[in-house]
């Protein structure tokens, strides 16, 4: 089915930062609706406990965001299962196209797609992608309970998914290019502390090699970054875990990028290349990529965006608080 609709604010992607830009945004009266995209809730549903969102000790990250999308909906935003399969930015309104059929028309866009994880790029490691090679432990951890397990990388994200699959695995080797983690000195400890871990510096992962019939990994092979020996560890699953690129796959011919393809805000706003067109979050951020910069960028995108549309549509910016006021009264 074909059909249009219109929104002052689109908001593209339902991670922290799209579900705080839909808090604000509608809290602002823009009536904003929000594309959730092929992943609701965004790159925290694909981990286990999250111990640095303020106010809870502890929170599974899943449920952290259906906790989000519930505050949205509750605020006033239309949250539409959808993914934009492109994005025109050339004239306004904006024009966006959803997998779905509907084409989506906009005042102004707020986007909000996050990260997504990066790979290799072995020919091996595509082979088997999804027969023993991924890049989400809480998704395929549980099909190796007894099995080895090859982790690569040395971030948050490794040494999270080593730990989480000494869970299921026998064994945990986490291969890391250098000698020492990125990964914060709390979450080093128990990698270190947890006997079932294995750490091997100082090399890089050349190849994933396992059976064809049927197709499963049975090993990788590394090699020492100094002497370029090379070594195969016997393992059923490899998890790559080496960082995330912004999904910038919509607009990267339209906006300004930077920083190996961020896109570029002005600063200490969110702010894009094209008037009237906002980020927030992963997809601008290659420094801090936490949940809360991301939520606290969502908010920014949402004020930055009502304060764009009442210019645009010649009101001052307390003219459009003042048309807000009477909800805030009724609270
Ligand atoms: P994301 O969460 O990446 O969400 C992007 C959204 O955009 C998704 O909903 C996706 O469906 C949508 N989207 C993408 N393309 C389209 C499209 N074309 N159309 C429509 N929608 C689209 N941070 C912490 O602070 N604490 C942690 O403990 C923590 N743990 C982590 C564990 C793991 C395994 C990972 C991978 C990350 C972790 N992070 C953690 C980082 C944190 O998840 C991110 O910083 C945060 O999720 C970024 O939020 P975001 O809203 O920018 O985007
Ligand atoms: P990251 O911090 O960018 O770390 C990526 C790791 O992979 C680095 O150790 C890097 O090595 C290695 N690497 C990159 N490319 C490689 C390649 N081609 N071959 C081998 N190794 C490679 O990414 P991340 O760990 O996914 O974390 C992303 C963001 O999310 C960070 O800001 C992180 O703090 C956040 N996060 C937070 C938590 C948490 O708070 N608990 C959990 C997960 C993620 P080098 O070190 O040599 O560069």
């Amino acid at each position: 089915m074909t059909d249009t609709r219109h929104t002052r604010v689109l908001i593209i992607g339902s991670g922290p930062a799209g579900y705080t830009a839909a808090v604000y945004a509608s809290r602002a009266m823009l009536e904003p609706v929000l594309v959730q995209g092929i992943q609701p809730g965004g790159q925290l549903t694909i981990t286990t406990d999250v111990e640095n969102w303020p106010g809870d000790t502890t929170v599974m990250g899943p449920d952290l965001m259906v906790r989000m999308e519930a505050h949205a909906r509750e605020m006033g935003t239309e949250i539409i299962s959808d993914h934009i399969m492109s994005l025109d930015l050339g004239a306004r309104p904006f024009v966006a196209q959803g997998d779905s059929g509907t084409t989506y028309t906009a005042d102004a866009v707020i986007l909000a797609t996050g990260a997504q994880a990066k790979w290799l790029g072995l020919p091996s490691e595509e082979h088997f992608k999804g027969f023993g090679v991924s890049a989400c432990a809480t998704c395929d951890g549980f099909f190796y309970r007894g099995k080895e397990i090859v982790v690569v990388g040395g971030g948050n994200t490794a040494v999270e998914e080593a730990l989480f699959l000494t869970n299921f695995a026998s064994k945990v080797t986490l291969v890391h290019r250098r000698d020492s983690l990125r990964a914060e000195k709390i979450m080093q400890d128990r990698l270190f502390k947890n006997p079932k871990v294995e750490v091997v510096w100082n090399h890089t992962v050349e190849e994933v090699v396992g059976a064809q019939e049927p197709r499963g990994v049975e090993g990788v092979v590394i090699r020492h970054v100094d002497t370029g020996e090379t070594t195969t560890i016997p393992c059923a699953g490899f998890f790559v875990a080496i960082g995330h690129a912004p999904a910038t796959e919509l607009v990267k011919d339209q906006l300004e990028l930077h920083n190996g393809g961020y896109v570029k805000v002005e600063a200490g706003t969110t702010r894009t290349s094209i008037p009237g067109v906002f980020a927030a979050g992963d997809l601008t951020d290659h420094i801090y990529r936490q949940a809360v910069t991301s939520a606290g960028m969502g908010c920014m995108a949402a004020l930055d965006a009502e304060k764009w549309l009442a210019e645009q549509e010649g009101e001052t910016p307390a003219e459009a608080a003042a048309y807000a006021a009477p909800v805030d009264a009724a609270e």
